[in-house]
């Protein structure tokens, strides 16, 4: 947990973007946009990958959801449309072992993703 990038961004001694913080969660602009929005919303738990969550879990997977679309009304994608993802593991494209919703938008996107 020590050496996790996004503990420390949550801890904000790694400086990113940040576009929305409480309680439960930080919300921050992707170092490698793939989209005029591209944001990343993590929990402030320490959480490696959605395999660990629990049913303890279940008020902050909420928490991180909520952030993403009241960050999605803010930007004002909602109508245009953006895609919330969530990778698990390398296979499909996880580098960061602590979870974290990408929001993006702002431009049309392909189905399915490569
Ligand atoms: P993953 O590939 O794990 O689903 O997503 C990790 C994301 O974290 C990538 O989109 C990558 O661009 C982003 N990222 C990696 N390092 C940093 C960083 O130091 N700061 C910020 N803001 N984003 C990062
Ligand atoms: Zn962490």
């Amino acid at each position: 947990m020590n050496d996790c990038l996004f503990c420390k961004i949550v801890e904000h001694t790694v400086p990113s973007k940040i576009v929305l913080e409480n309680d439960q969660v930080v919300a921050f602009e992707d170092i490698n946009s793939q989209a005029p929005t591209h944001i990343l919303v993590v929990p402030k738990k320490h959480i490696p990958t959605l395999n660990e969550v629990t049913p303890e879990d279940q008020n902050l997977l909420g928490a991180i959801l909520m952030a993403a679309i009241q960050i999605a009304n803010d930007r004002r994608i909602s109508s245009s449309g953006y895609r919330l993802v969530w990778n698990t593991n390398r296979g499909a494209g996880q580098s960061v072992f602590h979870i974290h919703l990408h929001l993006l938008g702002g431009r049309t996107m392909a189905w399915p993703p490569g």
